[in-house]
């Protein structure tokens, strides 16, 4: 256990010499103003940095436009190669880009040193894809015309992402961007611009061209988003984030007729019928759910359980969740740090006292940490409510905290209809040993991601997001970067 004082050295070391502007054309650019970046386990001050406006937007469309002529004609495998130094650095830098992620997001630091390789990974991986952006020459219809069809880059993309995964949320975007030729305006989230800045001393390091990555900070997405909208020359717009922020963006695209790709909220059911094993489906849910403290877009925000199973799951379930140390990220025994902000915590009081006026009963957990534990008030004790139901808010809602309702249940076609019943669609889980079923059941959820058997489905090879409202477009996987390509056809007469 680290003492106030180690903490304290160690933040003023990560941050001793470190400078952070406005990113563009590998320079770190003042602003008019500046914004906080603060430490949600404490509610400290970790540094100031310029708050970009329209000007600063505005120059990054400059010079991401001036850049993208040289980086669309690089031959891909030169692209592929930065790409793959850029993984590479942050592997080899992976303990201070951990820490800074904790300092200003709050998870704890191995869950950081885990994002920071998945962060990698989507760069090293779509540096491969660079390589196989491959055309058609398609038989023509008459004997005097070849039919050419030609894959080329989108041209600026926009790359706005969340607070919950500073790094990887964009290295999802920028992995596929980058090896399709495009070049990029990032935004990251007011809460935790650091990581995303931290890539861009990488990416010079890498040896990337100028203008090809842009790191916008701001603490006010709107001059942003109005200036980007406004020009003609961002072709794309991609959005990580809750579902209200992207039916804002969506409609704001048709000015331009922008390209949108659109990760956004989720309600995933996670299902554990009677004949699951039940040592695997404990240590699923508890990881699925608990993540991040609960705050992932995929994880578990309904538990269904089958009545024979259920006495049984929710005590070994309890069980492990009650032993869940909560505490500063930095703590190296720590699994769930504070929550992001005030508002986050008001949304759990909200789903938990809802859900016990309705006559679920809390099993562990259900209240903050004590005060003199609990600085900033974001540190909630890991929670699981027994006999909810669907109609409760914490199953209507993505709670997006430390909080799991049981929901019993007893057959299959009404616990489908029931995990179908959201307007949401992105992850789904289910645990079964009936192959019959994993078909059956795999087939019928309607979302995106169906985890069988398995509550850590994200990974850069596999095709991530999400139907309904939970999005447009596929991050990930050999079609990630199809998102970033215009077909062009040629029809060439001989
Ligand atoms: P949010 O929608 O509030 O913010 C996301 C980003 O959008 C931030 O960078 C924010 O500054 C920016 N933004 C907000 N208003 C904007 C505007 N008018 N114009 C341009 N940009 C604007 O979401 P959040 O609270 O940061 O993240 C949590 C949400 O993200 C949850 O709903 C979660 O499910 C979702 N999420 C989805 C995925 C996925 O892959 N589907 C992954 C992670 C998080």
């Amino acid at each position: 256990m680290l003492s106030a004082q180690e903490l304290n050295q160690l933040t003023q070391q990560t941050f001793a010499g470190a400078t952070y502007g406005v990113f563009i054309n590998n320079q770190w650019q003042g602003a008019d103003r500046t914004f906080p970046v603060e430490n949600p386990a404490t509610g400290e001050v970790l540094v100031t940095i310029p708050d970009a406006g329209a000007p600063e937007a505005a120059a990054a469309i400059d010079a991401a436009y001036a850049a993208l002529p040289a980086w669309s004609a690089l031959p891909a495998i030169q692209r592929a190669d930065l790409m793959r130094k850029a993984a590479a650095l942050m592997l080899e830098q992976r303990e201070r880009l951990a820490t800074i992620m904790t300092l200003e997001q709050g998870k704890p630091i191995s869950e950081s040193r885990g994002e920071i390789a998945y962060a990698a990974s989507f760069l090293s991986w779509f540096a491969g894809e660079a390589e196989r952006v491959y055309g058609q020459i398609v038989p023509a219809s008459s004997a005097n015309k070849r039919i050419l069809v030609m894959r080329q880059p989108v041209g600026v993309c926009v790359l706005i992402t969340p607070w919950n995964f500073p790094a990887a949320m964009l290295t999802r975007k920028l992995g596929p961007a980058l090896a399709a030729g495009c070049t990029a305006i990032c935004k990251p989230a007011e809460q935790t611009p650091l990581s995303a800045l931290e890539l861009g001393r990488i990416f010079i390091e890498a040896g990337f061209p100028p203008g090809v990555v842009n790191i916008v900070p701001t603490s006010d997405p709107v001059p942003f988003s109005e200036t980007i909208f406004a020009d003609e020359r961002v072709r794309k717009i991609s959005f990580t984030g809750s579902t209200e922020v992207g039916r804002i963006l969506i409609a704001n695209s048709a000015r331009t007729v922008k390209r949108m790709s659109m990760e956004l909220g989720g309600n995933a059911p996670f299902i554990i019928f009677d004949d699951a094993d039940l040592i695997p489906a404990v240590k699923g849910a508890v990881a699925s759910k608990f993540r991040n403290a609960g705050q992932t877009c995929i994880c578990a925000n309904r538990i269904f359980v089958q009545r024979g199973i259920y006495d049984r799951f929710a005590e070994a379930f309890t069980r492990e969740v009650a032993a869940m140390p909560v505490g500063n990220g930095l703590q190296p025994d720590s699994l769930i740090g504070p929550l992001i902000d005030q508002p986050a915590r008001q949304k759990i009081e909200r789903h938990v006292a809802d859900a016990t006026a309705h006559g679920a009963q809390i099993l562990t957990g259900g209240a903050p940490l004590p005060a003199d534990h609990n600085p900033t008030g974001t540190f909630w004790k890991p929670t699981v409510l027994a006999n909810a139901s669907s109609q409760m808010l914490v199953a209507q809602e993505e709670t997006f905290g430390p909080v799991a309702p049981l929901i019993p249940f007893s057959e299959e076609d009404e616990v489908l209809a029931q995990a179908n019943g959201t307007p949401f669609g992105l992850a789904a889980y289910f645990y079964t040993r009936d192959v019959s079923r994993v078909l059956r059941i795999a087939e019928r959820l309607e979302f995106g991601i169906i985890g069988a058997n398995d509550a850590l489905p994200s990974t850069a090879q596999a095709p991530f997001g999400g139907v309904k409202q939970s999005g447009l477009g596929r991050e990930g996987g050999s079609v990630g970067i199809d998102e970033y390509l215009e077909v062009k056809y040629v029809s060439l007469g001989l």
